[in-house]
């Protein structure tokens, strides 16, 4: 049994998305994750992301989940599947520009600051209530938010990890069930990674975004 079956089996059976993170990793090794009937993928960094798209099979749903500068949308609003990693307004704003003239909706989840550590991206629990609540967000017609995004702090301390994940997970909920009530869109959870994503799920992820435990022994 392959790395891929192992981890996907679990998650299949759990309704939990695989976005395989391929970031700095081969055209070949993708491709062997293809074969294999995984179609989502998921890079940290725009310009890699546009040279893979370019040459990998056209069915490939491609995920952006590191940091996105607002002048980097256009290289990627014509195709992008969903952008894990919106942190701002103007951010927002600048996707629903490049989504209208692409003809498009492009689905985004809010990236939730959750960890006990010092990062650069991410929005807390009130920077997201005000975001929503803003007569600004109200006029963007061709974003959708499907959900949030959460990175746990990066420690051996599962109880810890657990409880920043049960915390979005919380958190997650209740936009559901209040701001979202009257939508069907906003359903994704997007949280763990190879070192923590059993701990995300059991606290609600729908989706993990897994590179290294992936890729390590295949390719
Ligand atoms: C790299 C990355 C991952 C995957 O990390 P692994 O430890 O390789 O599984 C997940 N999410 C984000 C935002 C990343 O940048």
């Amino acid at each position: 049994m392959s790395n891929y079956d192992e981890i996907i089996s679990p998650l299949k059976e759990k309704n939990v998305r695989l976005v395989a993170v391929s970031k700095t990793r081969p055209i070949e090794a993708i491709m062997a994750l293809y074969a294999l009937g995984q179609r989502d993928f998921g890079e940290n960094r725009v310009q890699e992301l546009c040279d893979k798209q370019a040459v990998l099979p056209q069915d490939i749903r491609w995920h952006l989940i590191g940091h996105l500068q607002t002048n980097k949308v256009k290289y990627i609003a014509e195709w992008i599947s969903l952008i894990h990693s919106v942190d701002s307004l103007a951010l927002l704003k600048e996707i629903n520009k490049y989504a209208a003239k692409n003809n498009r909706i492009i689905p985004c989840l809010l990236q939730t600051y959750i960890a006990q550590e010092e990062t650069k991206f991410g929005l807390s629990e009130e920077e997201i209530l005000a975001l929503l609540d803003s007569d600004e967000f109200a006029q963007l017609h061709n974003v959708e938010i499907h959900g949030l995004m959460g990175m746990a702090t990066n420690t051996d301390n599962t109880d810890q990890i657990r409880k920043e994940f049960e915390q979005l997970a919380r958190f997650f909920t209740q936009l559901k069930s209040t701001r979202f009530s009257k939508t069907n869109t906003f359903k994704e959870l997007s949280m763990g990674m190879s070192s923590d994503f059993p701990i995300a799920v059991a606290a609600g992820a729908t989706m993990v975004r897994i590179g290294s435990s992936l890729f390590s022994k295949s390719a």
